[in-house]
């Protein structure tokens, strides 16, 4: 089945123009008519080349929200008509210790990413800014009635993300939790740690956020331009979320742990992470990293946000503006997340 897409030729763009070739359902596939697709910042680290080598021409876009518009003979869980979603994920073995595990992201053979990748027979994936998408039953999940597709879609791979790392290295209720980077990741980081029951603060760069970080869910908000460490702030954290796309001084931050606080990076700069030795053995503290989450992870986190009225802020915008849409995350004018408008590509 033919589809238009938005693609990019090579390395730092720009958006042209493309019809995609889906494939026709298989046994286990679930074909989705895409309403919403979330602009991700990692689709802009990857379309500009900031970490491995891109497979062009590419067609980002893993927050991806639509309604079910076939199935495969064996799909059991989904019927036409459907409210679905997929994430970053698109296939992976299924009988590994991490797939058994539900931590697909870790598959032995290889997880299959929705774009950027290969499927593994050997074709290229191609992602959510397109019109639809073919994708096999594990990996799709389905979108509670309570939150509408263009809220969902930025769950897929933002809330994810953001959500494992707060089970992982929780229970956070009544504990001291700041998130670093108010942007698609970090809002929902906010609203989720908040709803868990944490204390939370919102650490940006400048203080136009503050009044939002309290809308969020925030007891507290910090500023860190202009400061030179961590002031009042240190020994304050049990957990610290980083969020930030780009590189921070890790021994500011790890000084705001308390001793056996953890550092968790889901940002992923293309600079590596570093810190002074005694910035993680003074306190025990910890650096750690968290990669998006698991299918049976992610259906939970949006049972959790179905039940808590937790959804991405989202402004919607028309396919055509695609290079004014990038511009804005890379220049951080955002709040919280651009959602491609899925009808608006090929017109
Ligand atoms: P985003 O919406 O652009 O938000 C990033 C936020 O970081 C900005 O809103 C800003 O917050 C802060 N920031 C940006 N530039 C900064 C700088 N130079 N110094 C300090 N702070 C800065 O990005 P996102 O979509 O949330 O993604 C964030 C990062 O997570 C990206 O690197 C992305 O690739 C990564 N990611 C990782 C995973 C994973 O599995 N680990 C999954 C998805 C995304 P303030 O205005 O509040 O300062
Ligand atoms: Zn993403």
């Amino acid at each position: 089945m033919k589809t238009p897409a938005l693609a990019v030729d090579v390395e730092g763009g720009p958006f042209v123009p493309m019809m995609l070739d889906r494939r026709e359902p298989r046994g286990d596939d679930v074909q989705i008519e895409i309403a919403f697709t979330g602009i991700c910042h990692s689709d802009l680290h990857r379309v500009q080349g900031d970490w491995d080598n891109g497979i062009f021409p590419m067609v980002p876009g893993h927050e991806i929200a639509g309604v079910v518009s076939a199935v495969g003979e064996d799909v059991s869980a989904y019927r036409v008509g459907d409210r679905v979603g997929v994430g970053v994920m698109v296939n992976s073995c299924g009988t590994c210790e991490h797939c058994l595990d539900d931590k697909q992201q870790f598959c032995v053979k290889g997880v299959v990413e929705t774009y950027n990748s290969r499927d593994y027979d050997g074709s290229a994936t191609y992602g959510g800014y397109s019109r639809s998408i073919v994708v096999r039953e594990p990996f799709v999940h389905r979108v509670p009635d309570e939150i509408e597709l263009s809220g969902a879609a930025p769950l897929l791979c933002a809330g994810v993300t953001v959500y494992s790392p707060l089970l992982r290295w929780g229970p956070v209720a009544g504990r001291s939790v700041a998130v670093v980077g108010i942007g698609g990741l970090g809002h929902l980081a906010v609203k989720m740690a908040a709803a868990l029951g944490a204390e939370v603060t919102a650490v940006s760069r400048g203080p136009e956020k503050r009044a939002d970080a309290q809308r969020l869910g925030a007891v507290g908000h910090l500023a860190t331009e202009g400061a030179s460490g961590p002031d009042g702030s240190r020994n304050r954290f049990d957990l610290i979320l980083n969020t930030v796309s780009a590189s921070l001084a890790m021994d500011h931050y790890l000084a705001m742990l308390r001793p056996g606080g953890v550092l968790v990076n889901v940002g992923a700069p293309a600079a590596p992470v570093s810190c002074e030795p005694f910035s993680l053995i003074a306190g025990n503290r910890a650096i750690a990293g968290s990669m998006i989450g698991g299918s049976a992870e992610t259906r939970d986190m949006l049972r959790f946000c179905a039940d808590n009225g937790i959804r991405a802020d989202v402004e919607v915008v028309d396919a055509r503006t695609i290079e004014s849409a990038f511009r804005r995350v890379r220049d951080g004018d955002v709040r919280y997340r651009l959602v491609i408008d899925a009808a608006t590509i090929g017109t």
